[in-house]
């Protein structure tokens, strides 16, 4: 099947190295002499067929910029029969010959949906949860955990001269790695996260023991996945403040995890997918999501993929333990 008219969408959270991946399928498809249609605000602009057929000059000036400039949105509409038909008709209707999908679990469950509807869809592995099955680290990850470290970095810095312990809430939605990672490489005294829950109890005591070793501060990183998130662990701990010896603070670092310029490994990351994912269509292959395993791309079957988030090991959280000496 040729595949001269391709679109490419971006879904669900928006990740730091989607705009190099667009900029690097659309500048790939047109070295081929393709057509390539942009699709505006994800699976909503697929059913609504917002799209427009892109440049080389349209994708210029943005894999410096973080978020996509195709915008990409949450379209509950899309995960019905009815919004997915809408869909396909707007695809037969622009004449599309295949379908780029760059974004995180539920968009390439929805890349899913199409493909066993029929239609060659392409996956390529971004969100910064990093949750994805055949993905071993996602497009948008290593920026987001830059930005949640160099967070944890200043709060340090502040929570030491103040002799304070902080809590600090880190995006990844159910999965804990960015909580995970980000508190290792902060040198946190503790990190919990849904795949490794800790009480309460558990958490002051740490905190304490830290104060007991004549810390200068204890930095406490959780994942928003876990039960109440940050807040409510800071009110558990408040509760035990006589136990605690540091006074306490909590910071929910939010979407500021989202929105920074992606660092190199995101650019590179995104331009190596955009061009393996038009070579892998224009070979004539559909159906799989493009990631990262070890230091190579490979494909997975979208329907692997689909089965639902990938479980993280938690097991380094023994290296945080460890080295908080
Ligand atoms: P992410 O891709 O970042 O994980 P979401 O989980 O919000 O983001 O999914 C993005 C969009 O993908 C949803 O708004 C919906 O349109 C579509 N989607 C999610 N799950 C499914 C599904 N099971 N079937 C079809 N489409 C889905």
């Amino acid at each position: 099947m040729s595949r001269e008219r391709i679109a490419v969408l971006t879904s669900g959270g928006d990740a730091a190295g989607m705009n190099a991946a667009i900029r690097a399928v659309v500048r790939s498809a047109l070295e081929r002499t393709w057509t390539i249609v942009g699709v505006e605000r994800g699976y909503a602009g697929l059913i609504d067929g917002a799209f427009r057929e892109l440049t080389d000059r349209d994708v210029g000036g943005i894999i410096h910029r973080g978020g996509t400039f195709l915008g990409s949105a949450r379209c509950p509409e899309f995960e019905t029969e009815a919004g997915r038909k809408r869909a396909l008709e707007q695809l037969a209707a622009a004449a599309i010959d295949a379908l780029v999908v760059i974004g995180g679990n539920g968009s390439q469950a929805g890349a899913n949906a199409l493909a066993v509807a029929g239609f060659p869809v392409a996956g390529i592995a971004s969100t910064i949860d990093n949750d994805l099955r055949g993905c071993d680290i996602s497009l948008g990850v290593d920026t987001a955990l830059g930005i949640a470290l160099e967070a944890i970095d200043r709060l340090k810095v502040t929570a030491s001269s103040h002799r304070r312990a902080f809590v600090i809430e880190t995006m990844g939605r159910e999965c804990g790695f960015l909580a995970l990672m980000a508190g290792i490489a902060g040198g946190a005294e503790a990190i919990v996260i849904p795949e490794a829950p800790a009480s309460v109890d558990e958490v002051a005591a740490v905190v304490r023991a830290a104060y007991g070793r004549g810390k200068s501060h204890a930095i406490v990183v959780v994942a928003e996945g876990v039960e109440g998130g940050g807040v409510a662990l800071a009110d558990g701990l408040r509760q035990r403040h006589e136990e605690l010896g540091f006074d306490l603070r909590v910071t929910t670092l939010g979407h500021v995890q989202r929105g920074g310029a992606p660092g190199p490994f995101d650019r590179i990351l995104g331009s190596r997918c955009g061009v393996a994912v038009v070579e892998a269509l224009a070979r004539g292959e559909h159906g799989f999501l493009i990631g990262m395993q070890g230091a190579e791309l490979r494909q997975t079957p979208l329907a692997e993929v689909a089965v639902g988030p990938r479980p993280l090991d938690p097991s380094p959280i023994e290296i945080a333990r460890v080295l908080a000496r």
